[in-house]
């Protein structure tokens, strides 16, 4: 198990290491805030907006951001 720290709420949690996968998305277990694995190492958590990918129907275009 691996500790993390939730950039959503500020809580450590452990995790499993296997989990820790570049984005790889899992569940906060203090305010249940989705979290995406953005950078493997150093580790960096971000928390996602759930509803935002719900509605996601394009493909990604990750290049095509900003
Ligand atoms: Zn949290």
């Amino acid at each position: 198990m691996i500790r993390v720290v939730c950039p959503e709420c500020g809580e450590q949690f452990e995790t499993d290491a296997d989990a820790l996968f570049l984005f790889n998305r899992f569940y906060c277990l203090a305010c249940e805030a989705l979290l995406e694995v953005i950078e493997e190492d150093p580790l960096v958590l971000e928390a996602i907006d759930e509803e935002y990918y719900e509605s996601e129907d394009e493909p990604e275009n990750d290049w095509a951001d900003e």
